[in-house]
């Protein structure tokens, strides 16, 4: 305890430690979002391929009601015919001739749209047919993540253990004070880094130079320096495995 220079090496272990801690739980972040993403895209989908069954099924109800149409219109020739045999009248039979040339031309122009409506049907059910195959590959992209993730969260659930366990041991060095001003700090710098090594004459952390004189100090070992710029806690880059420079 009363050795700086352990102390300082103990919060240098802290911060890696920390520092890995923290990778570990960005992984595991970003998986869960990626799922949510897949599965929003497989809801996208999935409402595409049932507006085009919606639209193949308005398209056939067409095709059913013109098909009646045409069935009508023959009852109906069928009728005029019969009752032109029994007309004597000249004019008379002329308008039953004009009405079955009316539905004849009436039975000609749903036959066309009959056409037209059943080729259309054939692109709608291409387009649902190759929606359909990306769901079902989407569907199984999801499957393919949400195992990822089971793996990927139980093997960094047993990491993060371990490393919260060496977190604890190194912790054990450091006095309650400066193990209270260490969460602070981490606390409140993004990147969640409160003890940094000097880059040449630069905070690690901030990048602001430090005057030759506390870089003395930080060399000496003797010790806790602050950054003035950034308030973390510096120390010689020795200790983070790296010979100062
Ligand atoms: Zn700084």
């Amino acid at each position: 305890m009363e050795n700086v220079q352990e102390k300082l090496a103990a919060l240098a272990e802290m911060q890696k430690i920390h520092a890995e801690i923290d990778r570990i739980r960005r992984v595991r972040g970003g998986l869960p979002e990626e799922v949510a993403d897949l599965e929003d895209e497989l809801t996208g989908l999935q409402t595409r391929v049932n507006r085009l069954q919606e639209e193949i099924n308005e398209l056939n109800a067409e095709v059913k009601s013109r098909k009646e149409k045409i069935k009508e219109n023959d009852a109906a020739i069928k009728k005029y015919k019969e009752q032109q045999n029994e007309i004597k009248n000249n004019r008379e039979y002329e308008a039953l001739e004009k009405e079955i040339e009316y539905s004849e031309l009436d039975t000609l122009n749903h036959k066309k749209k009959i056409k037209i409506v059943e080729e259309k049907v054939k692109l709608v059910q291409i387009s649902k047919e190759e929606v359909s195959a990306k769901l079902a590959e989407r569907n199984k992209d999801l499957e393919d993540k949400k195992a990822e993730l089971d793996v990927i969260v139980q093997e960094t659930e047993e990491e993060e253990k371990k490393l919260l366990k060496q977190a604890g041991s190194a912790e054990k060095k450091v006095e309650e004070r400066i193990l209270t001003a260490y969460h602070k700090i981490r606390s409140n710098m993004r990147n969640g880094l409160a003890v940094v090594k000097t880059d040449r004459s630069a905070c690690g952390g901030c990048f602001a130079i430090i005057p030759p004189q506390r870089l003395a100090e930080i060399r000496q070992k003797k010790r806790i320096i602050v950054c003035e710029n950034c308030g973390r806690i510096l120390v010689d880059s020795s200790f983070f495995g790296i010979e100062p420079a």
